[in-house]
């Protein structure tokens, strides 16, 4: 093989044209999802004190912003509801009229060209904060799922184009799965957060969420930070069950995963940059210790160049006025 000095890498870094031509990675506006949290009310627009520029969001001022969004050429919102009422059981969460399935009514109604994709899970709706039914300190996995594909149909019901399980129960995309189709909803599809680890990164969407555990953590379900090979397995599992989408959960710290499952199921993957990972970028930016734009947009090109598809990010809106 050719070496040097034949052989120069620089060549082809020397004028911006063509690096321009020889570059390997774009990020499209269409890759980006952008989470949006509806809380009872009007008129209210809270900012989440840990994320700058994240805010709590009634209806009316939701549908705004979806608006916005979606003027900006961004295709889809990822939905989180903070109900009035929470209960031991997250009655809410598969109520008619809860906070979310209002909110996607009224997004599909006002807003146009706007996917709505909403996260289904129990931890925003129950007393105790955790991700399903607790009996005697544990979360019951069976009880549990039939909740989430009630949940799930009462979403798809209320409007949403697509339901995005977050919750690591086993089994319950095939539960939802069945739920929807028995519902009629057979062309609905699933986005399913299929590998998603026990993450100290989601602390600030604590905060914007009001999901924080009231006892212990979420190890028995999550996965293990330090295992890949059951990443396949979870991957795996949920694409048998009927999955559409997988997710990947943290994305920065996780692209080694993200690109495994990109390159072992050949699915459509997206990736999820979480919270943490959103607050310490504002924050060495806030600080002027770090260039925000840049590293946030180097970021999400490192996600897109691992293997995601689709980046669900609290950036969308920033990263879509530099596309
Ligand atoms: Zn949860």
């Amino acid at each position: 093989m050719l070496n040097f000095p034949t052989k120069r890498l620089r060549r082809l870094r020397y004028n911006p044209i063509v690096r321009d031509m020889v570059r390997e990675t774009y990020l499209h506006k269409n890759d980006l999802i952008y989470p949006l949290f509806a809380v009872p009310g009007s008129g209210i627009k809270n900012e989440v004190r840990s994320m700058p520029n994240v805010y709590q969001m009634s209806i009316d001022v939701l549908v705004e912003e979806c608006k916005a969004t979606a003027a900006l050429g961004i295709p889809a919102v990822l939905l989180f509801g903070i109900p009035e009422h929470k209960d031991e059981v997250g009655s809410d969460a598969y109520n008619e009229h809860g906070i979310v399935q209002e909110a996607v009514r009224a997004i599909k109604k006002e807003v146009k060209d706007l996917l709505v994709i909403t996260d289904v899970c129990m931890c925003e709706y129950t007393s105790h904060g955790h991700c399903g039914i607790v009996k005697d300190g544990e979360i019951l996995n069976d009880e549990t799922i039939e909740l989430l594909s009630k949940e799930a149909i009462s979403h798809v019901q209320a409007g949403a184009d697509i339901v995005a399980p977050s919750d690591m129960m086993d089994g319950r995309v095939a539960a939802i799965r069945k739920g929807l189709d028995n519902a009629g909803f057979t062309n609905t599809p699933i986005m399913s957060y299929a590998v998603k680890y026990s993450s100290g990164y989601y602390g600030p969407f604590r905060d914007a969420a009001e999901s924080a555990p009231t006892f212990g953590d979420r190890r028995s379900h999550q996965m293990d930070i330090a295992n890949a090979d059951e990443a396949m397995r979870e991957a795996e599992s949920d694409i048998d069950e009927g999955a559409d989408i997988i997710m990947v959960k943290p994305a920065g710290p996780y692209m080694d995963i993200i690109r495994r499952v990109k390159e072992k199921f050949n699915m459509p993957t997206a990736a999820y940059q979480v919270s943490g990972e959103y607050s310490m970028i504002k924050a060495a930016g806030q600080l002027g210790w770090i260039d925000e734009e840049r590293v946030m947009m180097e970021s999400l090109i490192g996600i897109k160049r691992a293997g995601a598809d689709m980046i669900l990010t609290y950036f969308a809106k920033d990263a879509a006025k530099l596309l």
